[in-house]
């Protein structure tokens, strides 16, 4: 068996932190965990490139941490904050969203205990994936396999563990790229 060590000294890219874009405290019943893998999403709504990632991180925190009836009718509970760990946005930009320290939320049937959840924004059902968002899905999961040390066969996405089409064809198609990226520590 191979084992696998990324080269240290991978840099982080820059990242908008909670504090930057003004982020409300995390809510109660939040649960510790710590990262044993790396799972991709998208947000299955149409890429917005008219409002900033500071916009759309504060929007969603607020949906987050209150209780909403979901389109299939299911009622969704309020969450402790942001579903996911890291937003990357139409124009590339990275957001930080609740921390890794906290296990993220769902609303299919699987545990993200262990799983570092990054959302990459549009819907990639019927949207391109833009060369930016590449770029940042990229650097970000390449600093996060270093950082939590996982290696690239973690490195998955939500339809691999879910009944659910996230993150679409576009993006699913990419995962071999990205693990191979990682490997090869591009
Ligand atoms: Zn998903």
């Amino acid at each position: 068996m191979m084992s696998f060590v990324l080269a240290a000294g991978i840099l982080a890219p820059p990242i908008v932190s909670r504090a930057d874009w003004g982020a409300k405290p995390v809510g109660p019943k939040a649960v510790g965990h710590s990262i044993r893998r790396i799972t991709i999403h998208h947000t299955g709504v149409k890429q917005n490139p008219a409002r900033t990632l500071e916009d759309k991180l504060r929007g969603l925190q607020s949906w987050s941490q209150r209780e909403d009836k979901l389109a299939s009718g299911k009622t969704k509970p309020a969450w402790p904050d942001i579903p996911y760990h890291y937003y990357i946005a139409v124009d590339g930009r990275i957001g930080e969203g609740r921390e890794w320290q906290y296990v993220g939320d769902t609303n299919t049937e699987y545990d993200p205990t262990g799983h570092l959840l990054i959302v990459v924004e549009g819907d990639f059902t019927q949207e391109k994936l833009l060369a930016v968002q590449w770029d940042s899905l990229r650097q970000l999961t390449l600093w996060c396999a270093s950082e939590f040390r996982v290696p690239p066969h973690r490195i998955e996405a939500h339809l691999d563990f879910a009944q659910t089409t996230c993150p679409g064809p576009e993006l699913y198609s990419r995962m071999g790229d990205l693990r191979n990226a990682i490997r090869l520590g591009l």
